[in-house]
This record gives structure tokens, C-alpha cells and sequence, in this order.
């Protein structure tokens, strides 16, 4: 996945849960937002810091950018997750702006009612942005994304003696 939902995002309050039991494969909601280029993104960006808002939603949509910062529904607030039960999907949509894709989120298991409904962010490693991973499950990385490359088998060997 190429998300750029921020970091930040994980320290949201407003979690989205699930209303009923849910299936695998089954489709939960579609992404909403406002569509954008990603030159439009670079500007907003500045104009969201002088404003002091910090917690930016913008997902890659193909060519384009949907910010979800100050228009968007619930999916923007999807806490990362290294076991996550949601995936996010694109898909090409006729009639819509070229190499524009729209995303939507799927049911990667079965979900209990009530479940904190999140997603493996899928960062690439960012010195300046990465942070780490609070999600608590049993196979956590330590990190939103991809590990910093120091990060390497010694960190894993130490992590595992100490089980
Ligand atoms: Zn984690």
C-alpha cells in the first residue's frame, strides 16, 4: 500500500468501531474526501501548519490525493495496526478524473461486533516522520511502516531472547 496518512493519525481519539459482526471480504465503507493533486497536497500542507493543524489525512488515490484533513468521513480515522482487519482497496472508477482511484475498505477477517476497525498504514521508513507503533499486538513491529534499516536482526534476536 502507498498511503500518506500520517503518523499522527494513530493518536486520533475518534475510533472507528464496527456496528455489527462483519465478514471476511465483506466491503465496510468508502474513503470520502477531497480530491486533489499532489502539488495542491505540498501547498495545503504549509497552509495547514500556519494554521497549527497537525493531524493530516491525505491518501494516495493513483495520480491524485484524497485529503480527508478537513472534509471526509469516519475511514479517515483508522487507527494503524500491525495485525489490522481491514485492507484498503482502489479501484478505477469510469467517469472520474484519469488515473484517479478510489478507495474503499474491506474486511481482511471476520469481526466481532464492537472491534476497532484498522489498517496496516503501509509507510515506507521516513527519518523525519516515522514513528512507532503503539497498536499492542503480538506481532508488532515496533513501527508504523518499515522499520528504520538499523533496524536489523540483532534488534529482532535481542526482542526474542527476552520472551
Ligand atoms: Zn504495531
Amino acid at each position: 500500500m502507498d498511503f500518506v496518512t500520517p503518523p499522527s493519525a494513530q493518536n486520533a481519539t475518534t475510533k472507528p468501531k464496527s456496528t455489527g459482526n462483519i465478514k471476511k471480504n465483506e466491503f465496510i465503507l468508502p474513503l470520502h474526501g477531497e480530491i486533489i493533486t499532489k502539488s495542491e497536497l505540498e501547498r495545503r500542507k504549509e497552509i495547514y501548519s500556519k494554521c497549527g493543524e497537525n493531524h493530516l489525512y491525505p491518501f494516495q488515490a493513483g495520480n491524485y490525493v484524497i485529503d480527508t484533513t478537513r472534509k471526509g468521513n469516519s475511514a479517515r480515522f483508522a487507527n494503524h495496526s500491525c495485525e489490522p482487519n481491514l485492507i484498503a482497496k482502489r479501484w478505477i472508477i469510469n467517469n472520474r478524473k484519469k488515473g484517479f482511484r478510489a478507495i474503499g475498505f474491506v474486511a481482511l477477517k471476520n469481526i466481532a461486533k464492537n472491534s476497532e476497525l484498522t489498517f496496516d498504514y503501509g509507510y515506507d521508513y521516513n527519518p523525519k516522520t516515522s514513528q512507532r507503533c503503539l497498536c499492542g499486538t503480538k506481532t508488532c513491529k515496533g513501527w508504523i511502516g518499515t522499520p528504520p534499516p538499523d533496524v536489523g536482526p540483532a534488534d529482532e534476536k535481542k526482542t526474542s531472547s527476552s520472551l
